[in-house]
């Protein structure tokens, strides 16, 4: 069905051109607007190229905000805002906080799952995550290094901020025992914690689709996080504790870029996300 994907995104990228005066003038104005961007491997020169310019040109239009500021009320501030993460903890990730966003004075979140953290490429482990990560390849361009001990004290002494993305990187929802999803979801968090020595606000589902994420997750998520962020698509107009995010990447053209970024696309999340907020509280 690859025909019909592309024909709504041709679809989504020709919206952009429609409505973006619309939502210029009704919309961006009167709301508070907090898009969440996901990156994931930004991994060749080209790749980090290609991300620059995406940043540069979201500057002109929009004020990135740190990690500690989504809890802030933005009610009065007129500048639609952006908040970057980047999740599963590649390598690259440093790289790019190095090159891109610390010089560009830009704070984001940074998933990792704890198990990945340093693992070797020929272990078993490697193979075992990697695997979750991509479960239909991995291709052998996907086979990438996580990032080590140093890297991730790196990104926090850069005043980046540190989410948990699991243990092991599994879909939750397929997970039936209690136990099991205590690991994924506390002993995680708990790693993390002691490991670098901070306290951890986020947590983001692995794959973040409406499939992934159940009610058992959220309950036991719900008392120990601050924020959950899903991959569904939207704008964070208050802060709630479920945070809609838009996954993206650098070789993505600036029209679908804006388009998803403009709301073209939130209806087909809208009713899924209510859904899921009902299990919280
Ligand atoms: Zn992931």
């Amino acid at each position: 069905m690859n025909w019909v994907k592309n024909f709504l995104f041709k679809i989504l990228d020709i919206s952009y051109f429609l409505t973006q005066g619309f939502y210029k003038s009704q919309i961006f104005n009167q709301e508070l607007n907090v898009r969440v961007l996901i990156y994931h491997d930004v991994k060749t020169e080209k790749q980090i190229k290609l991300f620059k310019k995406q940043i540069l040109s979201l500057k002109k239009e929009y004020e990135f905000i740190s990690p500690n500021d989504l809890d802030k009320d933005f009610i009065n501030t007129s500048k639609n805002k952006i908040l970057l993460s980047f999740d599963d903890g590649f390598k690259s990730n440093r790289k790019l906080a190095e090159e891109v966003l610390n010089e560009l004075n830009i704070k984001a979140l940074f998933f990792i799952i704890s198990d990945f953290v340093g693992v070797k490429k020929q272990s078993e482990k490697y193979k075992k995550i990697i695997h979750n990560i991509y479960p239909s390849g991995p291709n052998k361009s996907e086979l990438s290094d996580p990032m080590d001990h140093d890297d991730i004290k790196f990104l926090i002494s850069s005043g980046h901020q540190i989410g948990c993305h699991t243990l092991s990187h599994q879909m939750l929802s397929k997970i039936s025992s209690l136990n099991e999803l205590n690991k994924e979801l506390i002993s995680s968090k708990n790693m993390l914690e002691k490991d670098f020595d901070i306290k951890i606000k986020h947590f983001a589902f692995p794959f973040g689709t409406y499939d992934s994420i159940n009610q058992n997750s959220l309950k036991i998520l719900d008392k120990n996080y601050q924020f959950i962020h899903s991959g569904l698509r939207g704008n964070n107009k208050k802060t709630t504790k479920l945070i809609y995010r838009d996954a993206v990447n650098p070789e993505m053209t600036i029209n679908r870029f804006k388009a998803f970024l403009i709301g073209n696309a939130d209806f087909l999340y809208k009713r899924k996300f209510k859904k899921l907020n009902k299990y919280l509280n």
